[in-house]
C-alpha cells in the first residue's frame, strides 16, 4: 500500500464512521478533504483542488493550513454542511487520527455573529404524554453563551404553537424527534419556515430514559426537579440537545450551567409573520436598516444589542416586570449625566457569556482571560455610577447590578489580575502570558532565564576585551543556535578554544564549550517556562470555566443595563413617554401616537388610537396612500414597545396588556412583491382566527384582497363577525371594502375611523389625520372623477355601484352584542333609494331571499346570484349589451385600475350602451 492510498483509505473509513456531510482530516500542517468532499469544498469555497494518486486511482484533494481551518469551517457550516474534524496525534506507534468534533450550524463556536445561535430540539409526544399534558417539547441551547431553555407546549393546536415558538427563537439548527425521517413533513416545514438546518439525530437520545439521564447528569437532579421540567416531551427535547452538543464534541457543555424553564404565559405571542409585517428586525425588503430594532438600538455592547433584540422578539406579559423595566428607563432618562457615564463604562465591556463559553471549551487565550478580568472589573465601577446618582440608586438598576455573585466575581478578578501579564501574546504555548509574583517556580525560571539572557547580551563585549578581538557579535538563529561571529579580518585572532562552525562571506561563526552549555540551559529553561506557563494558564482558564455561571450573571447584568440605557437614550432623543400599563385585555388608549420608524424620516402627523369597550374593533378606511397601514402598525408597535418595558412614541398612552399580536398585512403590498399568495393569506388568517383571544391585538390590513371582489368581501365580512362575536380581540381592520363599514352600525363594539384626505380643485391632499366615522365616498369612483372622467359617467358609476351593493346585501350575524355567539341574526340590505344600508325584517320574503346569499354559501353561488339578481325593485336592465357592460363593471377592481384606463373603459361601455 502506498502512503497516498493509506491516507485516502484512512480518510474514507473515518468518514464512514461519522454521519457528517464532510470530513476535514489533519495531515501534518494541513487539513485535507479527499474525493467527493474535496470536490464539494472546492466548489463551495472556490478552493483549488489537486490530485492525489492512490493505487492507480487519482483522488481529488483540497487542503487548508491547520491555522486557517476556522474561516473555512465557518463558511461550510453556514452553507448548511455538518463538518467532522479529525485531528492528528503523535503516539509511540506513529500518527493516530480521530474525529474530535463535528461542526454543525448549532454548535459552531467560532462565530463572529452577534446574534444567539440556537440549536433546538422539537419533540412530538404523539399524545403519549404520561407525566403532563404537553404534547410537544422544545429545548434551545446557544453554545456560544451557554443559554439553555426548555418548555412544553399544549393547547388546541400544539403543533402550531410549538412551531411558532420555534420560529421565535430563530434557531440555526433543529433536531426534530423522536423518530422523524427525512421525508417527514416536519423536516420540510422546518427547512421552509425557519431557514434552520434540520438534523436527524439519533432516536435513542430522545428516549425518555436516556434523555432524563443526560439532563440530570448535566444540570443535576434537583435542578431538573426544581425548574419543573416535569413533562416527558420537554425532558426528551432537552435531553436530546444535551446529547447532541456532547456528541459534536465542542466541549462546551460545562458552560451550560443553568436550565431555564420558561412558560408561554410569560410572553406575548408574536409569530414570525407578525415580526416580519411589523419590520421588527428587518424591513419587508429584508434590510436591517429601517427596522424597528435598527431604529431604537443604541446599545454599546453586543450582549446588550442581543438582549434588546430578544426583548423585541419576545415581549412580556407581566406587568410587574415591565413596570420595573419602565422605572429603570425612567430613571436613566432623567439622569442624563449618570446615564452617559454608565454607557461609557459599559462600552468597555466584553462579551462575558461568550468568553465563559470559550473558556469551558478550552479555546480562550490569555487575551480572552484579560478581557474577562477587565469586564469583571467594571462591575464595581458600574455600581459606583449608580450609587452616585440618586435617581438611579432608587431604581431597580441598583438590584440589577447587585444580582450577580459579587464576591465570586471579585475573587476571580483578583486571581486573574495577579496572574496575567499586561500584554500577553495570542499563543498559549510560548510563555509570556503570566506575570511575576504569581508562581514561585515560574519566577525562578524567569529570573534564571533573564540572567542567562543578560549573559548572552554581554558576551560580545567580554570576548572583545578578553581576546582583543575586533568585530565580534553574538547571535542566535534556528539552525545554529547561539554563536559568536567574528569578522573575516579578525578571524585569525580567534583564540584556540573557539570552534569554527560556519564560514560566511565576510565572517566566521564560532562556538565555545561554555557557550554551548549556557545555550542548553537557556533552551531547557525556555521549554520549562513554556510548559509551566501553559500548565498554570490552563488552571487559570479552568478557574474561569468553573465560574461560568457567575460570568453569565455578570454578562447578563451588563446586557440588561445596556439595553435599558439604550431605551432611555431613544426615549429622551425622540420625546417618548412612559405608557401606563393596565391589566390584560383592558383598553388601549393612545393619544397622539406616532410610528417609531416613520417618525425618524418624516414630518409625522400624530394620531389617537383608542380601543375601548365600545370600540374594540376599528374599521379603518381611506384612500390608497392615506396612511391606513402606518396607523395600524404604529398602534401595534406602541403596544409592543410597552410590552418590552420601553417608553412609547405618543403624548400619552394606556396599554391594556395583550397576550399576543397577530397581523395579516397588505395583500396588495405583499402580492406586489411576489411574497404572498392567496393561499398564504388565508393560512395566516386562519392562524389568527385560531390563536387570538379576547386579550389579543389583531391587525388586519386589506384581508381578502388577494382574490376576486366577491370572495374577498365575503371572507372579510365573515372574519370580522367571527372576531367580534367569538373572539372579542381588540382589532384594527383596514379595508377597501366600503361595505364593511356598515358593520359599525350593527355591533356595539365595532367603530369606523378613516384616514382623511382633503380635495380641493381636483387635488387630493393627504392629511394623515385619523377621524371618526367611515369615509364618505368610494375612492375608486372618486379617483375617476379626479381624473376627469365626464360627470355623467361618474354619476352613473355611483348608481351602478349602489345597485351592485344592493345585490350583495348580506346579513350581519350576532349583531347587537359582543363576545357571545348566540346573538340574534339581523339582515342588512343596501337601499338604493336612500343609499343606506338598512336592516330588513327577518320574516319578510325579501329577507329569506337574502338569506340564501349568506356568506355560508359558496362563492360560485354568490357570484351566480350577483349577476342574475331579479328580485330587486330596481332590477337591472336585461338587454344583452347592458348585461355585458355590467359584467365588465363587476369584474373591474376600481382600486387597481389606473384612472386613464378606467376612463377608456367607461368610454367603451358608453359606446356599447349608446349603440
Ligand atoms: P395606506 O395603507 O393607506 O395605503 P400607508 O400607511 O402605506 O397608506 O402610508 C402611505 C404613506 O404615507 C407612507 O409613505 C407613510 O410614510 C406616509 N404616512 C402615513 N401616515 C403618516 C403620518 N401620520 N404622518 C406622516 N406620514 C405618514
Ligand atoms: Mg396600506
Amino acid at each position: 500500500m502506498t502512503e497516498a492510498e493509506g491516507i485516502v483509505g484512512e480518510f474514507k473509513s473515518l468518514k464512514r464512521s461519522s454521519d457528517a456531510d464532510l470530513l476535514a482530516m489533519q495531515v501534518g500542517d494541513f487539513y485535507e478533504f479527499f474525493d467527493e468532499d474535496a470536490e464539494i469544498v472546492g466548489e463551495e469555497l472556490d478552493l483549488k483542488t489537486s490530485k492525489k494518486s492512490s493505487g492507480g486511482t487519482k483522488y481529488p484533494m483540497a487542503g487548508v493550513p491547520v491555522a486557517e481551518l476556522t474561516p473555512y469551517l465557518k463558511a461550510l457550516v453556514e452553507r448548511g454542511y455538518r463538518v467532522a474534524v479529525a485531528n492528528q496525534r503523535e503516539t509511540e506507534s506513529g500518527h493516530v487520527r480521530e474525529i474530535e468534533r463535528v461542526a454543525t450550524p448549532g454548535t459552531l463556536l467560532e462565530t463572529s455573529d452577534a446574534d444567539a445561535r440556537y440549536v433546538a430540539a422539537i419533540v412530538d409526544d404523539g399524545g403519549a404524554a404520561s407525566r403532563g399534558d404537553d404534547t410537544y417539547g422544545l429545548a434551545f441551547a446557544d453554545v456560544t453563551t451557554g443559554r439553555f431553555y426548555v418548555t412544553g407546549v399544549d393547547g388546541d393546536d400544539p403543533r402550531e404553537s410549538a412551531l411558532t415558538e420555534l420560529y421565535r427563537f430563530d434557531p440555526v439548527e433543529v433536531l426534530p424527534g423522536p423518530s422523524v425521517r427525512e421525508d417527514d413533513e416536519l423536516v420540510g416545514t422546518i427547512r421552509d419556515r425557519t431557514g434552520a438546518t434540520p438534523t436527524l439525530f439519533d432516536a435513542e437520545a430522545f428516549a425518555p430514559g436516556a434523555a432524563e439521564r443526560a439532563l440530570t447528569e448535566q444540570f443535576g437532579a434537583e435542578t431538573v426537579d426544581s425548574v419543573g421540567v416535569e413533562t416527558d416531551a420537554a425532558i426528551r427535547a432537552a435531553g436530546a440537545v444535551v446529547a447532541y452538543v456532547e456528541e459534536t464534541g465542542t466541549g462546551v457543555l460545562a458552560s451550560m450551567t443553568r436550565l431555564q424553564r420558561y412558560r408561554d404565559a410569560d410572553h406575548a405571542e408574536l409569530d414570525a409573520t407578525t415580526q416580519r409585517n411589523l419590520e421588527l428586525t428587518e424591513t419587508m425588503q429584508g434590510d436591517r436598516s429601517g427596522s424597528l430594532y435598527d431604529t431604537i438600538d443604541h446599545t454599546v455592547t453586543s450582549p446588550g444589542g442581543r438582549l434588546l433584540k430578544e426583548w423585541l422578539q419576545r415581549p412580556r406579559r407581566s406587568r410587574d416586570m415591565l413596570e420595573r423595566r419602565q422605572s429603570s428607563v425612567e430613571a436613566l432618562a432623567a439622569a442624563a449625566l449618570a446615564r452617559e457615564e454608565l454607557r461609557e463604562t459599559l462600552g468597555e465591556a466584553y462579551d462575558l457569556e461568550r468568553l465563559a463559553s470559550k473558556a469551558t471549551h478550552g479555546s480562550a487565550d490569555a487575551r480572552d482571560l484579560l478581557a474577562v478580568r477587565d469586564t469583571l472589573g467594571l462591575l464595581p465601577e458600574l455600581e459606583a455610577v449608580i450609587d452616585a446618582a440618586p435617581q438611579l440608586d432608587d431604581s431597580p438598576l441598583a438590584e440589577i447590578v447587585d444580582a450577580p455573585d459579587r464576591d465570586a466575581a471579585a475573587e476571580l478578578r483578583e486571581t486573574l489580575d495577579a496572574a496575567l501579564a499586561e500584554d500577553p501574546p495570542s499563543t498559549v504555548r510560548e510563555g509570556g502570558m503570566l506575570t511575576r509574583g504569581f508562581d514561585e517556580e515560574l519566577d525562578e525560571i524567569i529570573e534564571r532565564h533573564e540572567e542567562l539572557e543578560e549573559w548572552f547580551d554581554t558576551l560580545a563585549e567580554r570576548e572583545r576585551r578578553q581576546h582583543g578581538l575586533a568585530h565580534v557579535s553574538v547571535g542566535r538563529n534556528k539552525t545554529d543556535g547561539y554563536y559568536i561571529q567574528v569578522g573575516k579580518s579578525a578571524a585569525d585572532d580567534a583564540p584556540d578554544h573557539y570552534e569554527n562552525v560556519k564560514t560566511l562571506k565576510n565572517s566566521e561563526r564560532f562556538v565555545t564549550d561554555e557557550l554551548e552549555e549556557k545555550e542548553r540551559e537557556i533552551m531547557r529553561l525556555e521549554e520549562r517556562r513554556g510548559d509551566l506557563e501553559y500548565e498554570l494558564f490552563c488552571e487559570l482558564r479552568e478557574a474561569v470555566a468553573d465560574a461560568a455561571e457567575t460570568l453569565q450573571d455578570v454578562g447578563r447584568a451588563i446586557a440588561e443595563l445596556d439595553a435599558l440605557a439604550s431605551l432611555a437614550v431613544h426615549a429622551v432623543g425622540n420625546d417618548w413617554t412612559r405608557p401606563e400599563l393596565a391589566e390584560p385585555g383592558a383598553d388601549v388608549e393612545i393619544e397622539q401616537g406616532r410610528h417609531p420608524v416613520v417618525e425618524q424620516t418624516t414630518d409625522f402627523v400624530p394620531n389617537d388610537a383608542s380601543l375601548t369597550d365600545d370600540r374594540r374593533f376599528l374599521i379603518v378606511t381611506g384612500p390608497n396612500m392615506a396612511g391606513k397601514s402606518t396607523y395600524m402598525r404604529q398602534t401595534a408597535l406602541i403596544v409592543l414597545l410597552a410590552q418590552i418595558g420601553s417608553f412609547v412614541p405618543a403624548r400619552k398612552a394606556t396599554i391594556g396588556l395583550v397576550d399576543g399580536i397577530y397581523t395579516r398585512v397588505g395583500a396588495l403590498d405583499e402580492l406586489a412583491q411576489g411574497r404572498s399568495t392567496f393561499m398564504v393569506e388565508m393560512q395566516e388568517l386562519s392562524k389568527i382566527l385560531h390563536s387570538a383571544t379576547d386579550e389579543s391585538l389583531v391587525i388586519l390590513d386589506e384581508v381578502g384582497r388577494g382574490t376576486a371582489t366577491y370572495d374577498g368581501i365575503s371572507i372579510a365580512w365573515a372574519a370580522t363577525e367571527y372576531l367580534v362575536n367569538e373572539i372579542g380581540a381588540r382589532t384594527l381592520f383596514a379595508t377597501h371594502y366600503h361595505e364593511l363599514t356598515a358593520l359599525g352600525d350593527h355591533f356595539d363594539s365595532v367603530a369606523n375611523v378613516h384616514v382623511a384626505a382633503d380635495e380641493t380643485d381636483g387635488n387630493v391632499t393627504f392629511l394623515r389625520t385619523v377621524r371618526e366615522g367611515p369615509t364618505d365616498r368610494s375612492y375608486g369612483i372618486h379617483v375617476a372623477d379626479l381624473a376627469g372622467v365626464p360627470d355623467p359617467v361618474v354619476d352613473r358609476s355611483q348608481d351602478v355601484l349602489g345597485r351592485l351593493r344592493d345585490d350583495k346585501a348580506i346579513d350581519i350575524r350576532g349583531s347587537g352584542g359582543s363576545g357571545g355567539s348566540g346573538g340574534e341574526t339581523k339582515q342588512v340590505v343596501f337601499d338604493v333609494q336612500s343609499g343606506q344600508m338598512k336592516t330588513a325584517s327577518a320574516d319578510g320574503g325579501e329577507a329569506s331571499q337574502r338569506d340564501e346569499r349568506s356568506p355560508g354559501r359558496t362563492d360560485a353561488e354568490n357570484e351566480g346570484r350577483a349577476t342574475d339578481a331579479s328580485d330587486s325593485s330596481a332590477a337591472l336592465p336585461v338587454d344583452e349589451d347592458a348585461e355585458a357592460v355590467l359584467d365588465h363593471l363587476q369584474d373591474l377592481d376600481v382600486n387597481e385600475t389606473p384612472p386613464v384606463e378606467l376612463m377608456a373603459k367607461v368610454q367603451e361601455w358608453q359606446n356599447k350602451l349608446n349603440d
